[in-house]
């Protein structure tokens, strides 16, 4: 038996039926594929590392649902994690994933080049463009489930590689637990840094533990390309700037990441990916790319229009509020980028929001002017 089992052997000791978790009144991804009768063949398995069905599925026990976006209800612990559970991941991939099935195969397309447009968004509605990615290093169990000394391993790893990046890229990481609270603030309203650890998604999936212990920032001197280091993800990558250059802020992203690959491959560490299910993330909704590109953008006669919310449904964009997941818009002012991850290439789902957005603006500017825009709505990408 391998270390670390103690508890779940204890467990054992009650039926299934006795430890299923109530999940009535629950509205997440894993609360509609789990049964009792799945729980009890996989209650008993573990991941090499030690994580468990208990571990994958307690965020979405103590999170029934959120108001605004559906929420998956389970992490990851480790990259085996989707392997082991998979009788229970599948069909959550399969149905946050638009039926993205366990045969699929996932594509990488890191190239800018091959993006039509998107140097020519309206700066007077796109305030400014932003495309992130999470990337994890192989051979470290995931934020929910990592010990104190494997992040900060994670985190001297992360800041030696990046001290190598030149250039626009060079920059520098500050560390939360050298940050006064004010500074961190700063960099919390200025966008550019994930907030603190409030959120009862990321508190009750573990994610949150040791709390600032080894978590950090690192960007450049202008703040347009950012590390964060063992929040959500080991690693997650964000490119941005003010207005609505997508192209330049793609291409940024695309260069540095590559760069960060070569980094750690150099130092002996690949990030964890396969063919099937792309770049291995904590959130299962984050699978295969892990990219979000988006915009914040003034739509506010387009948002009170009845139809706003189908236009965004047909174009596969999201909405969020300016201040994070689960924010309200202010001011006419959302946060608009791709909904898919996964089974579409990084240029694909970058073109879904630049095109979409153009057209999102198109449509504020006739409705601006009171004109009509029936002959403008999409047709269900
Ligand atoms: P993520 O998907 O990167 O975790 P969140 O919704 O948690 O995104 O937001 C993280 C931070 O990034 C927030 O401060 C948010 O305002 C900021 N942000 C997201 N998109 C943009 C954008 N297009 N322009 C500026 N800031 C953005
Ligand atoms: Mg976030």
């Amino acid at each position: 038996m391998p270390f670390g089992n103690t508890h779940n052997q204890l467990k054992m000791k009650y039926s299934a039926e006795a430890e299923y978790p109530d999940l009535t009144k629950h509205n997440n991804h894993m609360a509609k594929a789990l049964t009792p009768a799945m729980y009890q063949r996989l209650r008993s398995k573990q991941t090499p590392s030690g994580f468990t069905l208990d571990d994958v599925i307690q965020t979405g026990v103590d999170n029934p649902g959120h108001p605004f976006i559906m929420t998956v209800g389970c992490v990851a612990g480790d990259e085996e994690t989707y392997e082991v559970f998979k009788e229970l991941l599948d069909p959550v991939i399969e149905d946050r994933h638009g039926g993205y099935k366990p045969t699929d195969k996932h594509k990488t397309d890191l190239n800018p080049a091959n993006l039509k447009g998107g140097d020519d968004l309206d700066p007077k509605y796109v305030l400014s463009s932003r495309v992130r990615t999470g990337r994890s290093i192989r051979g470290f169990c995931l934020p929910p489930h990592c010990s104190r000394g494997e992040r900060r391993a994670i985190e001297k790893l992360s800041v030696e590689a990046l001290s190598a990046l030149t250039g626009d890229l060079k920059g520098k990481y500050y560390a939360l637990k050298n940050m006064t609270e004010a500074e961190q603030q700063q960099l919390i309203d200025d966008h550019f840094l994930f907030d603190k650890p409030v959120s009862p998604l990321l508190l009750a999936s573990g994610m949150a533990r040791d709390w600032p212990d080894a978590r950090g920032i690192w960007h450049n001197d202008n703040k347009t390309f950012l590390v964060w280091v063992n929040e959500e993800d080991h690693l997650r990558v964000i490119s941005m700037q003010k207005g609505g250059n997508m192209k330049e802020v793609f291409t940024r992203f695309c260069t540095g990441l590559t760069k960060i690959e070569e980094l750690f491959k150099t130092k002996g560490h690949e990030f964890m990916w396969n063919e099937h299910l792309g770049y291995i993330l904590t959130c299962p909704s984050n699978l295969g790319t892990g990219l979000r590109g988006g915009v914040h953008v003034k739509l506010p006669n387009l948002s009170k229009h009845s139809k706003f919310e189908e236009v965004l449904k047909r174009l596969r964009l999201q909405k969020r509020g300016t201040g994070g997941v689960d924010t309200a818009a202010v001011g006419g002012v959302f946060d608009i980028s791709n909904a898919d991850r996964l089974g579409f290439s990084e240029v694909e789902l970058v073109q879904v929001v630049v095109d979409g957005v153009r057209l999102l603006v198109e449509m504020e500017k006739r409705l601006e002017k009171k004109q009509s825009i029936d002959d403008l709505i999409p047709a269900q990408k």
